[in-house]
C-alpha cells in the first residue's frame, strides 16, 4: 500500500536502503528497519587535547534501541523475514536482546531472548520486555546462553540472530562506511570495545570493502579493548567465568575470535585489555567533558587510549575514531552510585542561590 504520509522529505532511510548495493539484499527482501545508522561522528575537542590526536566519537547510542546492534539486526531480521521465519532467538548480554525484540516485533515475529540471570542492565531488560520478547533468564553466563540458543535453532523452527549469523556482520560494517563517507578518508586508527568480537570484524570488513573500491586510500589500524576480567583474546585462552562491570563485553569465548585476530594482525593493530577502574573513569570523563553519555562497556575504547598514552605508546597527531557502542541511559547505576546525597531545598530564592554558589 502506498504511504499517504510519505512526501519525500529527505531523512536518513536506515542502513539497508542507504547502503543497499553493499549488502546481500534483493528486491525479494522485505526491509525491516527502524531507520538505524546515520549516527553522529562527533569531534571530541577535550579528548583531542588530552590525547594529542584528532579524536572523533562514533556515537552508536543514538541508534533506535540505543546501541550499534540495530545495524546488524535490520539485516538479520529482514533476511529472516525473507526466509519466512516466524520466530527468532538470540543469546544476549542485553543490547542484542533489546534490538532483536524491537525488530522482530516490527516484522510481526515472535522474539525469544536468553540472557544471563542477574547480569544484564535494567534498561536493557526493560526494553526486551517492552517489545514483547519471551525472556528467559539462564543460570549461566553469556557463553552458556549462546550455546543453548544455537541448540534451540538447530533443533526447532526458530532463526538464530546472534552475530554468528553472517547478516549481522554485514549490517554492522555500514558503520565503517559512514565514518569514511564523513571524513572522506579512513581514520589512522579505529578504536572500540571487544566482547563477542563481531563489531571489530564488521568494521574491518567495511573498511576493506571501501578500500578495495578505492573510496578510501588507506586502511585504519584496528585497536580493540577487552575488559581485564573478560579478556580471552589478550590472554589467548577461554575464560570460564568472565567478570567485569562492563556487562556488554562480559564474554569468555568470543564467537568471532579468529576474525578479530585477523583484523588486528592484518591492520597492524592491537587487542589489549583495560581494568574496570579504567573503564569507569573513561565512562565518567566522556560524559563530563564531551557531553556524551555512554554505557560502561562503551568506554573501554577510550580507556584503552588513555592507558596507551600513559604508557607512552600512543602516536601523536593521528586521526582516531572511537566507537562508543551504547547509550548511557541503559545502565545508570554507575552514575548514581557515585552521585552523593541529593540536595533538597525549600522553595526559597536566597537558599537556592546560596547552595548553587551564586552571589
Ligand atoms: C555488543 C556490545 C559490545 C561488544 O561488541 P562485540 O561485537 O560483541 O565485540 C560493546 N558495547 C556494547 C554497548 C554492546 O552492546
Amino acid at each position: 500500500m502506498a504511504l499517504f504520509g510519505n512526501k519525500g522529505v529527505h531523512q536518513w532511510r536506515g542502513v539497508i536502503d542507504e547502503y543497499r548495493k553493499w549488502l546481500p539484499v534483493s528486491d525479494a527482501t522485505p526491509v525491516i528497519s527502524l531507520r538505524e545508522g546515520g549516527t553522529p561522528l562527533v569531534h571530541a575537542l577535550y579528548l583531542s587535547k588530552l590525547l594529542g590526536n584528532e579524536i572523533w566519537l562514533k556515537v552508536e547510542g543514538t541508534n533506535p534501541t540505543g546501541s550499534f546492534k540495530d545495524r546488524g539486526m535490520t539485516m538479520a531480521i529482514s533476511k529472516a523475514a525473507e526466509s519466512g521465519a516466524k520466530a527468532v532467538i538470540c543469546a544476549s548480554t542485553g543490547n542484542t536482546s533489546a534490538s532483536a525484540a524491537a525488530y522482530a516485533t516490527k516484522a510481526g515475529m515472535k522474539p525469544v531472548v536468553l540472557v544471563p540471570e542477574g547480569k544484564i542492565a535494567m534498561g536493557k531488560l526493560a526494553q526486551a520486555i517492552a517489545h514483547g520478547a519471551t525472556l528467559l533468564q539462564v543460570k549461566g553466563n553469556f557463553d552458556d546462553c549462546l550455546t543453548l540458543a544455537r541448540q534451540l535453532s538447530d533443533n526447532y523452527p526458530v532463526a538464530l540472530v546472534n552475530s554468528v549469523n553472517p547478516y549481522r556482520i554485514e549490517g554492522q560494517k555500514t558503520a565503517a562506511f559512514e565514518v569514511v563517507d564523513m571524513l572522506h578518508e579512513a581514520p589512522d586508527i579505529h578504536v572500540m570495545p571487544v566482547g563477542n568480537a563481531g563489531n571489530i570484524t564488521a568494521y574491518w570488513q567495511g573498511y576493506q570493502e571501501y578500500y578495495k573500491a578505492k573510496i578510501s586510500k588507506q586502511l585504519p589500524m584496528m585497536w580493540g579493548f577487552q575488559a581485564a576480567g573478560a579478556a580471552p583474546i589478550v590472554k589467548r585462552k577461554i575464560i570460564k567465568n568472565p567478570e567485569t562491570i562492563a556487562t556488554a563485553i562480559r564474554i569468555g569465548n568470543p564467537a568471532s575470535w579468529d576474525q578479530a585476530v585477523i583484523a588486528q594482525v592484518a591492520s597492524k593493530g592491537l587487542i589489549d585489555s583495560v581494568t574496570d577502574k579504567e573503564i569507569l573513569s573513561a565512562y565518567r570523563l566522556v560524559a563530563a567533558k564531551e557531553g556524551i553519555f555512554v554505557e560502561p562497556s562503551s568506554a573501554a575504547g577510550l580507556a584503552g587510549l588513555i592507558k596507551k598514552k600513559a604508557q607512552r605508546k600512543l602516536p601523536k597527531d593521528k586521526v582516531i575514531v572511537i566507537t562508543v557502542t551504547g547509550n548511557g541511559l541503559k545502565d545508570v547505576q554507575w552514575v548514581l552510585n557515585g552521585a552523593g546525597k541529593p540536595i533538597v531545598i525549600p522553595v526559597d530564592l536566597k537558599r537556592a542561590a546560596k547552595v548553587i554558589g551564586l552571589k
